[in-house]
């Protein structure tokens, strides 16, 4: 926190708007009551924010804030006028009682790759001394600010080493980073989740999210009336909806540009639609393609241009 908070000071930033993950709001009063001692007026974000591509610089603008603190987030790129001071909060874990008890899953591969989010970075020195000392070839890519280090959209972390290992493990909590690098890569992988305390394969996945995929493809030839979802966070605007938009026309389809920030399934309730095309998070095209009641694809499912 002190690095965050010499550098908010530095801006001479008085009011400051607090965008933080789910898995944060446990802590989050904590952290503003320490922010608050610091000398700054704190306003907490209270919708969700799933990674540093939503910067909220317009609702911060409206609230008099000076500066944005994102928590547990790594700069995106994501231009503003409004300076973000990104705080890289990591999580306490100990992985090791978990490789005790589940190595056997992974024992029988010689090259591992490992891979995790920020918030567990620190963990991995600690996973590949395990490893190393029962005779595994270990592998990390830096790609990000850390080596190892994915996000939900980028896992070239893995990528870049996977011609060099048999299997990658992922640590983490829950399958969302995991899943994200199956999609991408063709080696086995496992999760080490921190969460659940366990070891387990999850490339099993891939193949049932592939078959949606190509289920939901066909759907689309068929549909008349689709929905063009677009976010105005601000990095996550992929694609060319109008061109998409215009394409479906010339294809005898309706095509609605519906422009919203977060998705859900009550937003469409009421509309006639009958298959959703989505130019926002890339996640939402893969791990959300049962969630809205419609079948759903990313832009790059149907037009190539990722
Ligand atoms: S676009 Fe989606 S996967 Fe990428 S950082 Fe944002 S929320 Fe995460």
């Amino acid at each position: 926190m002190n690095e965050a908070v010499a550098k908010l000071k530095k801006l001479h930033a008085k009011r400051i708007f607090v965008h933080f993950p789910e898995g944060l709001k446990m802590r989050i009063q904590e952290i503003s009551k320490q922010l608050e001692k610091e000398g700054f007026e704190v306003v907490l974000c209270m919708e969700a924010t799933w990674g540093a591509c939503d910067v909220r610089e317009y609702e911060a603008g409206l609230l008099k804030c000076d500066a944005i603190l994102h928590v547990a987030h790594e700069d995106y790129g994501v231009k503003t006028k409004m300076p973000v001071v990104y705080w890289e909060y990591f999580f306490d874990a100990d992985p090791i009682p978990i490789l005790e008890k589940d190595f056997d899953k992974i024992k029988n591969f010689k090259r591992i790759g490992l891979v995790t989010s920020l918030q567990f970075v620190k963990t991995l020195p600690a996973v590949k001394d395990f490893l190393e000392k029962k005779g595994k070839e270990v592998f990390l890519h830096k790609s990000l600010q850390h080596p190892g280090q994915m996000l939900g959209c980028r896992v070239a972390a893995g990528k870049r080493i996977e011609d060099k290992i048999d299997c990658f493990l992922c640590v983490s909590a829950g399958r969302f980073y995991g899943l994200g690098l199956v999609l991408q890569t063709d080696k086995p992988t496992y999760n080490l989740d921190l969460e659940k305390q366990q070891i387990y394969q999850i490339e099993n996945l891939k193949m049932k999210v592939q078959k949606i995929i190509e289920w939901n493809k066909a759907e689309l030839k068929e549909a008349k009336k689709i929905g063009l979802l677009v976010s105005w966070k601000r990095g996550q605007m992929f694609g060319d909806p109008f061109k998409v938009k215009k394409i479906l026309e010339q294809q005898g389809k309706e095509a609605y540009i519906l422009a919203m920030d977060e998705l859900s399934k009550s937003k469409f309730e009421g509309m006639k639609l009958d298959f959703l095309i989505n130019f926002a998070c890339p996640r939402i095209g893969t791990d959300d393609l049962e969630k809205y009641g419609k079948p759903t694809l990313n832009w790059y499912h149907i037009t190539s241009e990722k």
